[in-house]
């Protein structure tokens, strides 16, 4: 079975993305590992400013370093009225890496006084896939909604308490994971991910 790198340690992305993959390619022809299931290497930061910049800097790493088609992701919340940002930056914005709360309760201060119909914004994740042999494929993924005045839910991660996609009445704090990952970015990408995977050779 061929085996493709995910360029990551988080065991929840490895999971959606191999029971994506499953589902798209029928029978299971891929075998999913992660960065913890192969032999270390040093991981630069991600010091693209888009999120396919950095998608792609991570999957060309993985796969120079171990030879495997390697698939990574990047994503983040980009809000209308502040000019997309958190963006790229979202894991960090409030200048403390992975502090969920503090970054949610910063882009509720910087957006407060921003009235109700200016309040959009969207999740999008960038997926990229880079073949031993050089061959690059970048996809992705968004979810549009707009950005609530006070936090609901305790599902999810991140910005999800603050965020209600189109169409929505819960924030995907509220949905359950596989609500979520129906209409998910992350989802959606992985999705057009699997599509091209299901459709190439993976060693070439
Ligand atoms: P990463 O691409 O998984 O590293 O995510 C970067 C950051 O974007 C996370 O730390 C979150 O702040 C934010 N983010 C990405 N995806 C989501 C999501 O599905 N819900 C909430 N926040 C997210």
């Amino acid at each position: 079975m061929t085996k493709l790198l995910l360029a990551t340690r988080n065991a929840k992305k490895l999971v959606e993305l191999q029971r994506i993959l499953d589902e798209a390619l029928g029978v299971q022809r891929v075998e999913l590992v992660g960065l913890s299931d192969v032999p270390e290497y040093h991981e630069v930061p991600e010091s693209g400013l888009t999120f396919g910049e950095n998608a792609l800097l991570k999957a060309r790493e993985g796969c120079r370093n171990t030879g495997l088609p390697t698939v990574a992701d990047d994503s983040g919340l980009a809000v209308d009225a502040l000019n997309g940002m958190p963006g790229v930056f979202s894991a960090r914005w409030s200048g403390r890496h992975g502090d969920d709360q503090a970054n949610l309760d910063l882009v509720l201060g910087q957006i407060g006084d921003v009235p109700d119909e200016h309040r959009g914004g969207a999740f999008v994740c960038a997926a990229a896939l880079v073949l031993p042999g050089g061959k690059e494929h970048l996809v992705e993924g968004r979810q549009a909604g707009r950005i609530l005045r006070a936090p609901r839910g305790d599902g999810g991660f991140g910005y999800d308490p603050i965020f209600l996609g189109e169409g929505q009445t819960r924030t995907n704090a509220e949905l359950s994971p596989t609500e979520k990952d129906a209409i998910s970015h992350r989802g959606k990408a992985f999705r057009s991910l699997a599509k091209v995977i299901a459709k190439i050779p993976l060693a070439g």
